[in-house]
């Protein structure tokens, strides 16, 4: 079945506009919902739950411990390359970017890995900009397999790529695809990125389809919270999750929840999104998709991430 994102973004509006109006009582029936879905999501986003943060940060805390435990996990994120061949105006590896660009040679590769595996990490992320000649699939190739020898876990949030390099990684050792379709708002996403690869918004889409079904076990979604509405971009990713979820029942979807940054090219949030409303956010998912990975990234500062391990988030950096 095909991820239709207008329709998707059409059911966002709908549900938004019926949240908008919905009163306390049936936000605190949201958050004792059995099998809460899209509509409970809505109404746990509007401004209706505000004054229920803290019954659903109950909810989220037992139901974070009923599927993960009280561990949370820990994965160390390798930047390889700030070499960038898109435009996105948003971040400061973008190609008109002007400072030095480098990519790590293999020993400096092994070298970090070594340092990760020495510190006890068990799982890394590995990060580069969309394709250029200096960091292509072969650089990759010969990044995962050092990594594929010294942690259980390793994903990537690089380039997209064809089905058939999905599948040579995922032979490597590779075992996940991270990849934020930033904003689901179709204007916005055309606005803020301005040229590369990234530009094509469908592309970007099937992205996590085409990773999980090349062999890849999991996938990370999320939306750059900022840059567009969040609460429409956060029912469209609830819904993309569920998607992916019906469609690859085995895999496993984790989403994360990075706010827009300053960054060298100064862009300006068009949307804020405070302390409080990325909290009942997180809440709001665990409560919505119980089973779902919640990570959160040293984007935020540790008070935050402390203070929400554990209650929704399952797993972060450091
Ligand atoms: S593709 Fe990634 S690294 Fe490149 S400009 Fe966009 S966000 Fe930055």
């Amino acid at each position: 079945m095909e991820f239709n994102a207008s329709a998707i973004a059409a059911e966002a509006e709908r549900q938004a506009i019926r949240a908008a109006v919905a009163d306390p009582t049936a936000a605190a029936r949201a958050v004792s919902a059995t099998h809460p879905g899209l509509p409970e999501l809505a109404l746990l986003l509007s401004p209706a739950a505000d004054q229920l943060l803290e019954t659903m940060a109950l909810k989220a805390r037992r139901i974070t411990r009923r599927h993960f435990g009280r561990n949370i996990s820990l994965y160390a994120p390798l930047y390889l390359s700030n070499h960038c061949s898109s435009g996105c105006a948003y971040c400061g590896f973008a190609s008109d970017r002007r400072q030095p660009r480098r990519h790590m040679s293999p020993a400096e590769m092994t070298s970090e890995m070594d340092a990760l595996q020495g510190m006890g990490f068990e799982e890394v992320l590995l990060l580069t900009g969309e394709r250029t000649p200096e960091v292509g699939f072969d650089y990759l190739r010969q990044a995962v397999l050092p990594a594929a020898e010294r942690f259980h876990q390793v994903t990537l949030e690089t380039f997209p790529m064809c089905t058939q390099e999905y599948a040579e990684l995922a032979r490597l050792g590779a075992v996940g695809v991270t990849a934020y379709q930033e904003t689901y708002d179709a204007a916005t996403y055309t606005a803020v990125h301005r040229w590369g690869p990234k530009k094509d918004y469908q592309r970007r889409l099937d992205v996590p389809a085409q990773a999980l079904a090349a062999g890849m076990r999991s996938v990370g979604l999320g939306v750059l919270l900022g840059l567009a509405d969040p609460l429409l971009d956060a029912l469209c990713l609830y819904q993309h999750a569920q998607h992916l979820q019906r469609q690859y029942w085995r895999a496993g979807i984790s989403i994360s929840f990075p706010r827009l940054r300053p960054e060298a090219g100064g862009f300006q949030p068009r949307h804020q999104v405070d302390d409080r409303f990325l909290a009942r956010m997180i809440y709001a998912f665990r409560i919505c998709l119980p089973e779902v990975s919640l990570v959160l990234s040293t984007r935020e500062a540790p008070a935050f991430r402390d203070g929400m391990a554990g209650v929704g988030i399952n797993k972060r950096q450091p």
